[in-house]
């Protein structure tokens, strides 16, 4: 059973619907004892996993319980907030209607980051992943509410060809809807009525860990949220930054305060990662100090540090993610794989509570419901692009001029390839480019 499974969600392109993409098939191909469904969405302004949770609520608890048996897991528990009151109800309903006892609904803080892996693990279990490491290393499996339910439908046979997306900020009226994966963004701000703005930015994903995307790329299998904003936002601005400017601030005025630190999660959870020693260290030009700086690689890229913890207005985050980048290239590899010794005292007086940040981010006033919306709407084009998740680019194995249908495979996981995933058509319709994205046309 656990290899048919393994089997059923690889053919379906499962990946982690939640931001990175890693491929499904390989995160449940694992022996853990628990399993955890992330519905934390902590991400302000983001609303598609409450509604994923509530509309999908079945779905979901079969996805969890399929990955409890791939895995051997005997404890599942679905992490979310108490705020999401549908989702709570309709999940209730569902285990009492299955007489489920093996898994149960656990309630997160309303804090970010509660979605993070790491901190979830430990919100949830009071286990603490080593430095570098990952849930498994302490035998727990952490899988995205939307993923989940991707996995049931995936032993359906029905392959990942949607992708439930909030359209909120700047635009009519923000909503929450499934589109089919490819669909442009500017298609999916029309479906909420279009901007507001005449001139505006568009971030992928939360107002946090999001990045700047245009109105022609197009939607994958981990856009989570399409936020619209003024070009002039705050965010837009720390988001668009150059490097060298990202570089030179830190260097000028960085006060080695430590504030940074102090609102790290991974360093609350007992981490040695210390953002301030990095700016520190940068800031005097340092940069033979590897044993500091490759702290980086224990970085989530929250960005914690830079809303809530530098006054400065500094991106530790930026830095960190550029010294990875920058090992990366040379070869170099994270060091650091010690166990915590033990979570910081202050740490529950440290979660960052979503309103606030809502508050700091610039963001209240687009603070407002997404609801879920099934919209008539037509397709013509579908931009789908070979690599939307971590891993080797699916390769192509459709031609120029070939009719598709939908969900028909137009792209597998090359021979060879220890990481992919398979990409299929999200509508019918004609191939007119097959290149790093496959276009299909409707006919
Ligand atoms: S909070 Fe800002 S100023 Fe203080 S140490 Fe960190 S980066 Fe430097
Ligand atoms: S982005 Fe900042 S707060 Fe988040 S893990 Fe990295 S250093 Fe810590």
């Amino acid at each position: 059973m656990r290899d048919e499974i393994i089997a059923a969600v690889k053919a379906a392109g499962v990946v982690g619907a939640g931001g990175a993409g890693f491929p499904a098939h390989l995160k449940i191909n694992a022996a853990v004892d628990v399993v955890i469904a992330n519905g934390a969405e902590c991400e302000p302004l983001l609303r598609a996993h409450q509604h994923i949770m509530a509309a999908e609520s079945t779905k979901l608890v079969i996805g969890l319980k399929t990955v409890m048996l791939a895995t051997g897991a005997r404890r599942g528990y679905i992490g979310l907030k108490r705020k999401y009151e549908a989702a709570v109800q309709s999940i209730s309903t569902v285990l009492e209607h299955m007489k489920e006892t093996e898994i149960q609904l656990f309630y997160l803080p309303d804090f970010y980051p509660a979605g993070d892996e790491q901190v979830l693990v430990h919100e949830v279990t009071g286990r603490i992943v080593p430095e570098g490491g990952i849930p498994l290393h302490v035998g727990v499996v952490v899988t995205n509410v939307e993923t989940l339910v991707n996995i049931t439908q995936a032993l359906e046979g029905l392959p990942v060809i949607e992708k439930y997306v909030t359209v909120t900020g700047a635009v009519q009226h923000p909503l929450t809807v499934k589109v089919p994966i490819g669909l442009p963004v500017s298609e999916v701000i029309a479906l909420a009525g279009g901007s507001l703005l005449t001139e505006y930015a568009v971030i992928d994903g939360g107002p946090m860990m999001g990045k700047l995307t245009t109105p022609d790329a197009p939607v994958t299998k981990t856009t989570g949220g399409i936020i619209v904003l003024p070009k002039d936002h705050s965010l837009v601005t720390e988001k668009s930054m150059a490097w060298n400017i990202v570089a030179n601030r830190a260097k000028a005025v960085c006060c080695n305060c430590m504030a940074c630190t102090d609102a790290c999660p991974r360093h609350l959870l007992g981490h040695s990662l210390q953002p301030h020693r990095i700016m520190q260290a940068i800031g005097r030009g340092q940069l033979q100090e590897t044993e500091v700086l490759t702290r980086a690689f224990l970085c989530s890229e929250c960005g914690a540090c830079d809303t809530f913890g530098c006054t400065m207005g500094l991106s530790p985050r930026r830095v960190n993610a550029e010294l990875k980048r920058q090992f990366a290239k040379a070869g170099i590899r994270n060091p650091h794989h010690a166990a915590p010794p033990a979570v910081s005292g202050a740490r529950e007086h440290r979660r960052i509570p979503t309103k606030r940040l809502l508050y700091r981010l610039g963001l209240d006033k687009y603070d407002v419901k997404a609801p879920i919306s099934t919209p008539v709407f037509h397709v013509s084009e579908v931009r789908i692009p070979l690599s939307q998740h971590i891993g080797a680019p699916a390769k192509p194995v459709v031609e120029l001029g070939a009719t598709v249908q939908k969900g028909d495979t137009i792209g597998v996981i090359p021979e060879g390839a220890a990481v992919g995933a398979n990409v299929h058509a999200s509508i019918s319709g004609q191939v007119i480019t097959v290149a790093d994205m496959i276009v299909i046309r409707a006919m």
